[in-house]
């Protein structure tokens, strides 16, 4: 295996696809990057900063809803 240049769709720039990431990636089943590794830990961390936001937001409807579709008895 030789290091390859991949295209991030993300910034446009070119980045190397390393002969280790390769051999990482074919191991885990995973796809060839898209991204480079500055765009990926960018959208790492957006989802880690979504789902921090994300959390309670989403916990909170559901528990409304619970509350409108079952009416009390009272
Ligand atoms: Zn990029």
């Amino acid at each position: 295996m030789e290091d390859k240049t991949l295209v991030c769709v993300e910034c446009g720039k070119e980045f190397t696809f390393t002969e280790g990431e390769q051999a990482f990636y074919a191991e885990k089943g995973f796809q060839e990057p898209k991204r480079c590794k500055e765009c990926r830990q960018k959208a790492k961390e957006r989802r880690n900063a979504k789902r921090a936001e994300a959390k309670p937001a989403e916990e909170k409807p559901a528990e409304i809803e619970e509350a409108a579709d079952e009416p009390k008895a009272e």
